[in-house]
């Protein structure tokens, strides 16, 4: 297995929430309350337990939304990276950024540099991006920020 090195300077978006939504399952259970199946996740339509016929059972669990699922299921593939920070969700832009550093051996020249030039790119190129995840975490919680992220991959 081997580690990549991520270096990341410049526009970023942190989720300061994690929020879970309801997912859905059926499943065949045993109807027998006497059974050790009963309630139990079944693939047969009678249990091999009690020979008891199965019926199917709706069961709701909580799964944490990930934004890169999220957008996916909006359409929006591959357009940002989760760079899977511990705490939040910390996204970054997956497209060519107009001031994409190179940090292969070379010095990062930050002179002259135009944070809020690369913010105002962040949002007008990930506009659609944002407004689903403002939708979903709220737009307190969707916060754009400039700066540093090391990640291994
Ligand atoms: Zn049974």
């Amino acid at each position: 297995m081997g580690t990549y090195t991520n270096i990341h300077l410049g526009p970023y978006l942190e989720i300061n929430k994690h929020k879970k939504q309801d997912v859905f399952d059926n499943i065949w259970s045993c109807t027998n309350k006497k059974c050790v199946n009963h309630k139990k996740e079944l693939y047969d339509k009678f249990c091999g337990e009690c020979g008891s016929k199965n019926y199917i059972k709706v069961v709701t669990r909580k799964e944490e939304i990930y934004p890169i699922n999220l957008l996916d299921r909006n359409g929006i593939a591959d357009e940002l990276v989760d760079t899977n920070n511990k705490k939040n969700h910390v996204l970054v832009s997956n497209h060519t950024a107009p001031f994409e550093r190179n940090t292969d051996n070379t010095p990062i020249d930050l002179t002259d540099i135009k944070i809020n030039d690369e913010l105002y790119w962040f949002v007008n190129h990930h506009a659609e991006a944002i407004e689903i995840l403002n939708e979903c975490f709220g737009k307190d919680n969707v916060v754009l920020k400039w700066g540093l992220i090391v990640w291994y991959s």
